[in-house]
């Protein structure tokens, strides 16, 4: 086991890491000179921070292939596989749909935007991205070569290839023996790979915060305040009043313990902007601290880190309210559905990763006819939203893994209500 140093679980260091990284960026916002901030910023917290996101961005794949392959023979049937898969995706396209239309129905009400003079802001480097069709979406799922999705880390495809692989080991049967104790092997090896990352986690934190907000233009928010407010007060409201009631009415478990559990996941999303480069510490939040079977989390934390973002989502909504106002264009029901139609299909079609929002937000502005110009507005204070936006996308995934795993029978109860529960193993 790696080493507990002054006493404090590593959950309360990443937390520590976190609120100094914050203070420290801040101060370096105000008062840092140049001289001091390219060394420091551009320097030192640079190459932690994204040594530190590279080495979780490392065991997502070998992490999702073992621990899934693992879950498909854990559920030795393929209709329970069917059962958990639909379940999972319904409930992520629900949820996905909810979160819009709460931030869409916040945006009309608050009114950000009304009155904004659109003058002197520059619009270049602002380009559409295509929209794929619901059709290529699905048909993309299936991997033309494996080896190529591995490699580049398409999770879908993965996730599609190793079920196969897992159900063709079930139709074996006895002859597959070796093959499951070999891939519980390696899961079990790369869990110890997991928590040999995470015991830098602290610092790696610490240094992507304090990089964040050291370079963070306090100027750039002053203009767009009424989006930002709006857009935080949605993404807060689908966290913890949304999200929690779903959880309390359809598992009817503890919303409380399932916020201090999932946290670290929270500050990692927040601290990476990246609910794929998050999957190690959601899946081991929502196993180890949480109690819900491998059979389950295998496979909804890396299909939720893809097809579910539920606050990229409510992001897509409160922008395209704030842009309607600020071109003074009515975008009436049948624009607005339009909004949620696109915006759900786009978080399935595209990866869990930083700035990615932005990208889909091209596709349903071009979609509902509004320029796309506009999102030059809004690049400032992205980076900002999209790290609230991704503590909140795998908030999502792990209230849907819990619910499905609890109507699966999968959720372990003890460990559910064991305020320790997996802390000793962190
Ligand atoms: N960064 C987000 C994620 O990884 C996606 C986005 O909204 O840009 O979930």
């Amino acid at each position: 086991t790696i080493p507990k140093f002054n006493g404090m679980s590593l959950t309360s260091k990443i937390m520590l890491g976190m609120v100094g990284g914050l203070v420290l960026g801040a101060i370096l916002n105000m008062t840092g000179s140049a001289s001091l901030n390219a060394w420091l910023v551009d320097g030192i917290f640079y190459m932690i921070g994204t040594a530190f996101v590279n080495g979780l961005k490392m065991l997502v794949v070998p992490l999702v292939v073992f621990s899934l392959i693992c879950g498909v023979l854990g559920i030795g049937d393929i209709r329970v596989l069917g059962r958990v898969g639909g379940k999972s995706f319904v409930l992520y396209i629900l949820t996905t749909a909810i979160a819009i239309a709460t931030a869409i129905l916040l945006g009309l009400l608050i009114g950000p935007g009304e009155g904004f003079v659109m003058e002197g802001v520059d619009t270049s480097g602002v380009t559409a991205a295509e929209a794929p069709s619901v059709w290529q979406v699905f048909a993309n799922i299936v991997p033309s070569n494996p080896v190529a999705a591995l490699a580049t880390g398409d999770m879908l495809q993965i996730i599609f290839y190793v079920i196969v692989v897992g159900i063709a080991a079930l139709m074996l049967g006895e002859q597959s023996e070796g093959f499951a104790k070999a891939c519980e092997y390696m899961n079990d090896l790369m869990m110890k790979v997991v928590s040999i990352v995470m015991a830098f986690a602290p610092y790696g934190v610490f240094c992507l915060i304090a990089r964040a907000f050291a370079k963070e233009g306090i100027d750039l928010f002053i203009p767009v305040l009424a989006y930002v407010v709006t857009l935080t007060g949605a993404l807060l409201l689908h966290l913890f009043v949304t999200l929690m009631l779903i959880l309390r009415l359809v598992s009817g478990l503890n919303p409380l313990t399932f916020i201090t559990k999932i946290r670290p996941a929270q500050i990692f999303a927040f601290s990476t902007a990246s609910s794929n480069a998050t999957i190690p510490v959601t899946y081991r939040c929502t196993t180890q601290r949480m109690g819900v079977d491998n059979s389950v989390a295998s496979f909804t934390v890396p299909f939720g880190a893809t097809i579910n973002m539920d606050g990229t989502a409510i992001m897509q909504g409160v922008a395209t309210v704030f842009l309607a106002n600020v071109y003074g264009v009515d975008l009436g029901m049948s624009g607005y559905l339009t909004v949620i139609a696109m915006a759900v299909l786009a978080s399935i079609g595209t990866a869990g990763v930083p700035g990615v929002g932005l990208v889909m937000l091209t596709m349903v502005l071009t979609q509902v006819g509004l320029p796309i110009e506009g999102i030059a507005l809004i690049l400032g204070v992205d980076r900002l939203m999209d790290m609230i936006r991704t503590a909140v996308n795998i908030t999502g995934d792990a209230v849907v893994t819990t619910i499905v795993a609890k109507s699966e029978g999968k959720l372990d109860h003890a460990v559910y209500d064991d305020p320790d529960a997996g802390i000793g193993t962190d």
